[in-house]
């Protein structure tokens, strides 16, 4: 009795509800971990469910799926999807998409590759006034990963530009930091309709941090005419005011409501499950989903 009492035993901690984080990315785009070490992190911060959603990319799935398997906790996949409106990105969450699927496919890679030769050119500009080259950035960069930003921002650190990722963010990488280069990207409105032609639920991703002024409710609706399904309110880019006018337009409309972290590994300050969301709301994105099925894990009734 008193050896089963100091055991880990799920029932007698403090959770009082089960953890869901559906937003997380891995070195497959521009998180600093690799897909598997994402999930494990998950299970050891107390996770039940993790959602892995690399930038325009499901090639960490499989990984991501067989260490879900081996920790037993609930695996949703997911990709975070780049779309872009009046020059501002903005980002579609689309979980359990059919990963075959050939229109989604060719989208998918058309925005990689668009973001290669869109940070090439920008690494051409700061190069012209930093000691930086292409090369640089390739030797952060995973072969194959979905190329943004964040890896410019690595490639500055390595060679002792600037101090970190945020500093970076804060000024060579800035949008208005003179090296600001667009890639190609669908409309949201397309992005959502591509999520739910490939059998998957769109979530918008963190909307309140759109070109830093916020989505308004305009092209809210129009987003929910094309089929979004849901509204990632849980996220740290969203403000009081925003969250509120987000879960007004949620009730109104009926959407899923999720939150979420966003984590980067060390990439970004987001710590896993510093914004979760409501078992209720994932059993939606379970019921509305056709395109992939999650790894249920043991801690979760699905
Ligand atoms: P990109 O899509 O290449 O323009 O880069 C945007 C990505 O950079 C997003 O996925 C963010 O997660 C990341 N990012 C944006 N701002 C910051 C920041 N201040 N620090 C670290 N990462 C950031
Ligand atoms: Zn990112
Ligand atoms: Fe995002
Ligand atoms: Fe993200």
């Amino acid at each position: 009795m008193p050896i089963r009492a100091l055991c880990f035993d799920r029932s007698m901690t403090t959770f009082d509800k089960p953890g869901i984080d559906l937003h997380t990315h891995s070195v497959v785009s521009d998180g600093t971990e690799a897909p598997g070490e994402v999930i494990r992190q998950a299970a050891r911060a107390g996770l039940d469910a993790v959602a892995l959603t690399d930038h325009d990319t499901t090639a960490g799935w499989a990984q991501a799926r067989a260490a879900a398997v081996d920790v037993g906790i609930t695996f949703i996949p997911g990709i975070e999807f780049s779309s872009q409106l009046n020059h501002a990105s903005v980002h579609v969450l689309g979980y359990l998409i059919d990963p075959a699927d050939e229109v989604m496919l060719a989208e998918m890679q058309q925005v990689r590759e668009s973001r290669v030769s869109r940070a090439e050119r920008m690494v051409q500009m700061i190069g012209g006034d930093h000691d930086l080259t292409w090369d640089d950035v390739l030797a952060v960069t995973e072969p194959g990963a979905t190329v943004g930003r964040p890896h410019i921002a690595d490639a500055l650190v390595s060679k002792g530009l600037v101090e970190s990722r945020v500093a970076a963010f804060e000024t060579i990488l800035h949008w208005r930091g003179g090296y600001y280069v667009a890639h190609y990207a669908p409309s949201p409105f397309d992005a959502v309709k591509l999520i739910r032609r490939a059998g998957g639920v769109p979530v918008l991703a963190h909307p309140g941090s759109r070109g830093r002024r916020g989505m308004d409710t305009e092209t809210l609706e129009g987003l929910i005419e094309a089929g979004l399904g849901g509204l990632e309110v849980g996220h740290r880019e969203n403000d009081a005011a925003s969250r509120a006018m987000l879960l007004e337009v949620a009730a109104q409309h009926d959407l899923i409501v999720t939150g979420s972290s966003d984590y980067h590994g060390t990439g970004k300050p987001n710590q896993l499950g510093e914004n979760t969301t409501e078992l209720g709301q994932l059993r939606r994105i379970i019921e509305q989903a056709t395109g992939s099925e999650p790894v249920r894990g043991a801690g979760l009734r699905l």
